[in-house]
């Protein structure tokens, strides 16, 4: 009946059932847990009449213009540039760390000494992680190197993965890196937008097709079963011989036979607050202060024109059965753990892991649309 089954209907498995509805003209079954698709990236208007992201602030920003104008095929789009201030020795200033973050936070000699230091060093315009600049011999930068280390990550990483910044992959901190430019926006890529109508739109337009069935409130082992010793697949007790594209927990696949992989989940709470605006900034960070990581306010990523406002709080903690799994934790040991997953999954001939959670990843939103649109070329388009 079907000849493709897909387990998840975030941007992994919802890019990759348009396309082998429209493109190859085959059958595909989304298996859905929750009551709505999407994945994380679900959106809708609340009881303020504000578009709000239910699983924390998303953001598109991509350099792909391949992602950029696939997506563009199902939403017309708002130019957004994401601006965040960190809540810093008593002011909010601009992140990722910056000429004016530095003129902002430094009495003007010392604030001049340190950018003309770092123009000597580095090319106007780059970016320089947080753990790259922690190296620096020079006194001044090193002591600009430390306090950023100090103000803005260590506090910050603690809470949010509940480690020090040099204990998780380099690459998480330098998605933040210091900037050596007066550039206030939290990305620089070429393609920056909001969707129109938010995120939900796009999912419910890449699934409308008559080839795409939908299974919403099912969790896939109902009706699932793989069989580890034949490595079959099994659709309601009869076997299935189609692909099966997951883009679940990888560890949960497969009953945890080699222990448990960690996530990091997150406590969200939404607050209506009765002003026009409650903050100068879509999101404000608090790396040392409150148990929360940051505010959102969603008003200033979708102007609304009312006289309340909503705002999130984000409190992370560990991933525990029941909750949501936001972040793989990135440590090398973990890392060695999903890599026998994955070797597991590749001994069976129709299995195929995309996404943040399968293939335990940092996965960006563009990032997920690239790969799943290469998944689809380098496996299915010849089929
Ligand atoms: N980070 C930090 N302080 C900040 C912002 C980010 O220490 O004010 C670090 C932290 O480890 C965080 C990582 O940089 O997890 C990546 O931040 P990003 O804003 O990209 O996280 P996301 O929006 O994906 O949760």
């Amino acid at each position: 009946m079907f000849d493709f089954i897909i387990v998840g209907s975030g941007f992994a498995g919802s890019v990759l059932a348009e396309r082998i509805a429209n493109v190859l003209n085959k059958k595909v079954l989304i298996i859905e847990k929750r009551n709505h698709i999407g994945g994380n990236c679900y959106d809708y208007k609340d009881e303020n009449g504000i578009i709000i992201h239910k699983y924390g602030p998303h953001l598109f920003h991509t350099n792909y213009k391949e992602v950029f104008d696939y997506l563009s095929n199902f939403t017309d789009w708002n130019i957004y540039h994401h601006r965040v201030l960190a809540f810093i020795d008593g002011k909010k200033v601009p992140i990722p760390f910056n000429f004016n973050t530095i003129e902002q936070l430094f009495p003007s000699t010392l604030s001049q000494k340190l950018q003309e230091k770092l123009l000597n060093k580095y090319q106007y315009g780059s970016k320089i992680p947080i753990l790259e600049l922690k190296k620096e011999k020079d006194k001044d930068l090193k002591f600009l190197a430390d306090y950023i280390y100090e103000k803005l990550f260590k506090n910050y990483t603690a809470k949010q993965w509940g480690i020090k910044p040099e204990e998780i992959d380099p690459e998480v901190t330098a998605r933040v890196p210091v900037y050596i430019s007066k550039d206030n926006r939290y990305f620089t890529d070429k393609y920056q937008a909001v969707p129109k109508e938010g995120y939900t739109k796009i999912f419910e337009n890449m699934l409308s097709h008559p080839n795409i069935k939908l299974m919403l409130n099912t969790n896939f082992k109902e009706i699932i079963n793989v069989d580890f010793e034949s490595k079959k697949i099994y659709f309601f007790g009869q076997e299935f011989k189609g692909k099966l594209i997951f883009t679940g927990m990888i560890d949960e696949l497969f009953d945890f036979k080699f222990g448990k992989l960690p996530y990091r989940s997150l406590g969200l709470r939404f607050e209506t607050v009765e002003k026009e605006y409650f903050q100068e900034a879509p999101v404000v960070n608090y790396p040392n202060d409150y148990n929360f990581t940051r505010i959102t306010e969603f008003k200033h990523i979708h102007p609304t024109n009312t006289d309340k406002t909503t705002i999130l709080k984000e409190f992370p903690k560990e991933y525990k059965k029941g909750d949501v799994p936001y972040y793989p934790v990135f440590t090398s040991e973990n890392r060695e753990r999903y890599n026998k997953y994955k070797e597991f999954a590749e001994s069976f001939d129709n299995i195929i892991l995309v996404g943040r959670l399968a293939e335990y990843k940092y996965y960006d939103m563009d990032d997920i649309v690239k790969r799943a649109l290469e998944v689809f070329e380098e496996n299915f388009l010849n089929e």
